[in-house]
């Protein structure tokens, strides 16, 4: 590579300007978000080839995922009765071994030539001979092949597109290394020395080159290290700056306990756990203080967090200001109405609810009234954003399941705040590496103690096939005067047939299974009217047990049931299965989940066994990270800002917390990232979360 087609390669180059790429590559490129240069080099590698992880043909059992490398024998077309298929013969020297492609195959015929070094990828199995199906390839050159150089080939991720472009593993190596190689601006670190020696972080440009052309796997790992310590970092300095912002808003003094607190703590049937009493006291001390409060309260279900939510919320009437409580769903909604007019009917306060299917007067009315100021507490969904909703001096915001709400969202509800104090609630128990990412930009307050009373539930996960055991026993419940759920799951992309099946459900259990017995029924899709006579029923006693779709999962409270039947339990997730338990439980009788396994597959069993073992919600939600990563916990509206590739939100502990610690401690010193040593953080920083500034200082 002597020549030198580039003029000032720089990382903001565009791709498609670099020798060998051109407008259709860098289309391909442009379809996974590399644009530039610098892109690029930040398109880090899905694996390694090296020495050790390759296996030998000779060495290959069936079922295996394998790397193998060996050089390309023949290859072509063939013909079964049925379909086309492709072929090709490889070989190391140990022996020999196929890989076929069926289907469209077009795009693969003229990829290879024969005596070519070759690495594949796959699942080995047996069909005349040891054979990969559909294997993962890279193309080596003379020189790459990894057992005889002893060097570590880095496999980048692909696509059909980059595929169908040629863009294979080898070709984006050739690209990344001529990059290294005439790039003329130094790649600067951003971390000061002082960081660089406290944290053992190589130098960011030596990191990107190791990652992808490792010199060793200790140098790979370094690599890795200082980069995945990177992502962090600049998580928990978007979170420390966020905290940073909301500490330097002014915030109200609500330091009279006023006249309703007591009247309500007076109502209650029971005495507040110590962890619910130190709840209060901590969020007491935010109210107080000038500075706005920015709490999340974390508590299982049924670890009685609305009850503190709505004495917190009589501090706030008491000093004459509204309370606004935001829950992402209608159903949470009502119930969070329910639960909060119960009391507040008692005590004079007035409590209503607002979401989206009230008629026009209804919302009208209330719209006058919460601007009036004589709506005290208002319950509601997203409708609590609209434009038409004015507050007279709203004081303090309670947001329910946050992370259900885009970051814009919240902003929008404490727009219409006079300095509101924010409360953020759920009952998601998340796992506490997850957490301190987050929700790194909140106070914690933790419920970690459920009422005394409760009975720890058993759960046992069996085969339909011995249902009508399960169904002898639900009889015996319920004729000692217990209650029963059956819950059928209902996802959307198969509302239909999960509709139809529950209502099944509900036929059979009321004509055949419990003839004796009054069964409800409730579903999402009902209407409210209907579904709030099944749950009014449900209460009192009227209906024996309730089939329903996941629409209990949240909120609902009948202390009198003791056994919930889930059906195709392996359909739910962990979290959801562990909500839908928590519905039980509630009372003085001992309670049981029976999680009927419709279809077996070993992470099905693994999911179930889970809730067999464990009651506790964060041990659960430890097991649903491991197994659905942490995407599900971001919820869709905030996955926004976490651009990691690298960071791994289960195992990497230690590093959140020490990068947390340098963010924490740059943001303490240096609020606004003025300071000249910081200039480089500062402009990675808004590379990575311009559309962030909104919510921070620095812009
Ligand atoms: P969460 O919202 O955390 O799931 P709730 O606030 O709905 O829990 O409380 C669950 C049930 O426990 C409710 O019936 C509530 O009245 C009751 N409860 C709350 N706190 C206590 C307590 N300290 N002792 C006994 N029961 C309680
Ligand atoms: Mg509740």
């Amino acid at each position: 590579m002597s020549e030198s087609p580039y003029y000032s390669l720089s990382l903001d180059t565009e791709i498609k300007f670099l020798k060998g790429v051109g407008p259709a590559r860098g289309n391909a490129f442009r379809e996974i978000g590399i644009e530039t240069v610098k892109d690029l080099i930040y398109h880090f590698p899905r694996r390694y080839l090296d020495r050790t992880t390759i296996k030998k043909i000779n060495e290959l059992r069936v079922g295996d995922t394998a790397v193998i490398v060996g050089k390309v024998e023949t290859f072509g077309l063939k013909q079964t009765k049925k379909r086309k298929y492709f072929q090709m013969v490889m070989s190391d020297d140990t022996g020999m071994m196929t890989c076929s492609w069926f289907n469209s195959v077009s795009w693969i015929i003229d990829k290879f030539k024969p005596g070519e070094s070759i690495a594949v990828y796959g699942k080995v199995e047996f069909y005349n001979g040891l054979q990969i199906i559909h294997p993962e390839f890279d193309l080596l050159d003379d020189g790459e092949d990894p057992i005889n150089t002893g060097q570590i080939i880095a496999l980048y991720p692909s696509t059909a597109k980059l595929k169908s472009v040629g863009l294979y593993s080898r070709s984006i190596r050739k690209l990344i290394l001529t990059i290294f190689r005439k790039l003329e601006e130094p790649i600067t670190d951003f971390y000061s020395s002082k960081v660089q020696q406290e944290e053992g972080l190589i130098q960011l440009e030596e990191a990107l080159k190791q990652i992808h052309f490792p010199e060793s796997i200790q140098h790979l790992k370094s690599a890795r290290y200082r980069l995945k310590f990177d992502e962090h970092f600049f998580l928990q300095l978007l979170m420390a700056l966020k905290r940073q912002k909301a500490l330097t808003a002014k915030g109200r003094i609500f330091s009279e306990q006023g006249p309703f607190v007591k009247d309500i703590y007076n109502s209650l049937s029971f005495t507040l756990t110590d962890a619910q009493i130190r709840v209060l006291q901590e969020i007491r001390q935010d109210f107080s203080s000038d500075k706005p409060m920015n709490r999340l309260i974390q508590g299982d279900v049924g670890s009685g967090k609305t009850v503190v939510a709505l004495l917190a919320s009589a501090v706030i009437i008491g000093n004459n200001a509204q309370v606004a409580i935001m829950a992402p769903t209608e159903i949470l909604a009502e119930q969070h109405y329910n639960s909060f007019k119960q009391y507040c009917d008692k005590v004079n306060i007035r409590c209503e609810l607002l979401i989206g299917k009230l008629k026009k007067a209804e919302k009208e009315s209330i719209y006058s009234d919460l601007a009036n100021g004589e709506i005290q507490i208002i319950v509601g969904t997203h409708a609590l954003i609209q434009d038409p909703v004015l507050f007279d001096d709203l004081g303090f915001i309670i947001i329910d399941e946050q992370h259900r709400f885009g970051v814009g969202q919240r902003k929008q509800l404490i727009d219409k705040g006079n300095n509101p104090e924010i409360l953020a609630m759920t009952a998601t128990p998340i796992p506490r590496t997850l957490s301190l990412t987050l929700h790194g930009d909140m106070d914690i307050s933790l419920i970690d103690e459920l009422p005394e009373n409760r009975i720890p539930i058993t759960t046992k996960v069996v085969e339909p096939k011995r249902l009508e055991k399960v169904y002898d026993f639900m009889r015996q419940e319920m004729n000692n005067g217990r209650q029963c759920f059956i819950v059928y799951p209902l996802i959307e992309e198969s509302e239909k047939i999960d509709l139809k099946a529950a209502e099944t459900g509900f036929n059979t259990s009321s004509k055949k299974i419990f003839p004796e017995f009054n069964i409800g029924y409730i579903h999402g899709k009902m209407d409210k009217d209907e579904r709030d006579k099944q749950m009014i029923q449900l209460s009192n006693g009227k209906i024996d047990c309730l089939v329903a779709t996941t629409v209990i999962e949240v909120g609902i409270d009948i202390p009198n049931a003791t056994v919930m039947l889930i059906e195709n339990a392996e359909r739910f997730g962990l979290t959801q299965l562990h909500q839908l338990r928590g519905r039980i439980g509630r009372g003085l009788h001992k309670s049981y989940c029976v999680l009927v396994q419709n279809k077996k597959t070993p992470e099905s069993e693994h999911r179930l066994m889970v809730m067999e073992r464990t009651l506790n919600g964060f041990d659960i939600s430890d097991e649903d990270l491991k197994l659905r990563g942490p995407g599900e916990f971001f919820g869709t509206k905030q996955h926004g800002y976490i651009k990691s590739k690298l960071a791994d939100f289960v195992n990497d502990g230690p590093i959140i917390r020490r990068s947390r610690q340098q963010a924490q401690h740059i943001v303490q010193t240096d609020p606004l990232l003025k300071h000249q040593e910081q200039q480089y953080i500062r402009r990675e920083f808004l590379v990575n979360y311009q559309h962030m500034l909104e919510y921070i200082n620095i812009g």
